[in-house]
């Protein structure tokens, strides 16, 4: 089956080709317009979106060189997300599934960026825990099937990507400033400066103290040295992405033990995390954990993580109808 897949939750417009569970095509349009305003403005991402949908399906379409009457099925992230950005994406699926009269596929967002694995071997087993770690989202996944999943813990505020981007402007860096931080924390010394790791319950995250303190901690430095965040750039991107790493982990880590599983994933923007991902594989040998790491253009938003769920979707003829709406808010489970 040949599956059109959708994605327009947040800033990013993109389409995928997905023919029997592989990837032909994913086109990405991103959107610059944010990057001076510090942060995803609503009402430029769904114009944006507008602009940008039919180029990025034809281009996809083109990519993958098949024809648009090939298409037998289009999925569509119908949340979470932004309601004005879900609303292009959804609204563009519908017309196109009405117009050909093939099935419409809802997918959750959260889901596709799990299901992401599935795209390329080695695909984990069932059940395997799942670290997703994104702009909106910080959560611990048990997956226990394709669409049967559970969440075991969640951030009680900010998000991973929020920490990364939040603390990124308080360094002055532009939104999304995580990949920045990324950047340059790989030529400082993450144990230059000591950031706290929170004490929060069970399997849970919490990252809005760390912002804070950081924020004060750069306030009290720039008081006594105007010039102290350019002069030690790389050392403060080091020690706050080695913070945020070990904060992610350790509760990973906890969650793993205490489940008792084995096979360990991650997901989301944050995945891309260079600091993330060589931890992840330290942790992995010291508990024998068979890891799974996503490719770069899998962990950031993308549509081919939407269409391989359509394609999953699609072989359990688990369709949905013409009246179908977007949620701002959904849950993983
Ligand atoms: P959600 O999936 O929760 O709805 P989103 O779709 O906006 O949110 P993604 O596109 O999955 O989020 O991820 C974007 C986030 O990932 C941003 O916060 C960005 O800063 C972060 N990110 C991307 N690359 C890196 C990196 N190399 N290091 C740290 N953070 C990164
Ligand atoms: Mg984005
Ligand atoms: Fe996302």
């Amino acid at each position: 089956a040949t599956i059109l897949g959708i994605e327009s939750t947040c800033d990013e417009t993109s389409a995928s080709i997905c023919i029997d569970g592989k990837i032909y095509s994913n086109i990405i349009a991103n959107q610059a317009v944010h990057g001076k305003y510090g942060g995803v403005v609503p009402e430029l991402a769904s114009r944006a979106h507008q602009q940008n949908i039919i180029p990025t399906v034809d281009q996809c379409i083109i990519d993958a060189k098949i024809h648009k009457n090939d298409i037998d099925a289009v999925a569509f992230s119908r949340g979470p997300g932004l309601l004005g950005s879900l609303l292009v994406g959804t609204s563009f699926a519908k017309a196109f599934a009405l117009s050909k009269n093939i099935p419409l596929i809802e997918i959750n967002h959260m889901q596709a960026h799990i299901l992401a694995h599935f795209i390329e071997d080695p695909k984990p087993e069932f059940p395997f825990l799942c670290l997703t770690v994104s702009g909106g989202h910080t959560q611990i996944v048990k997956v226990n099937n394709y669409f049967e999943m559970e969440l075991i813990g969640q951030t009680l505020d900010d998000a991973a990507g929020e920490a990364f981007d939040k603390t990124a402007k308080i360094l002055n860096l532009p939104y999304p400033g995580g990949p920045l931080i990324d950047r340059y924390a790989q030529q400082g010394d993450p144990l230059r400066f000591q950031f706290p790791e929170p004490n929060v319950p069970e399997f849970n995250f919490s990252f809005s103290g760390l912002k804070t303190s950081i924020l004060y901690f750069i306030q009290r430095n720039t008081a006594k040295n105007p010039s102290f965040v350019e002069d030690n750039l790389v050392d403060i991107c080091a020690s706050i992405q080695d913070r945020i790493v070990s904060i992610l982990l350790n509760k990973l880590e906890t969650a793993a033990k205490s489940l008792g599983i084995k096979n360990i994933a991650i997901a989301g923007g944050v995945s891309a995390n260079s600091g993330l991902r060589s931890t992840l594989k330290e942790r992995g040998a010291e508990n024998q954990w068979n890891i799974f790491i996503p490719k770069f253009e899998y962990c950031t938003d993308n549509a081919a993580m939407i269409s391989i769920a359509g394609y999953y979707k699609y072989l359990e003829k688990d369709f949905t109808t013409q009246d179908v709406a977007p949620l701002t808010r959904w849950s993983v489970e």
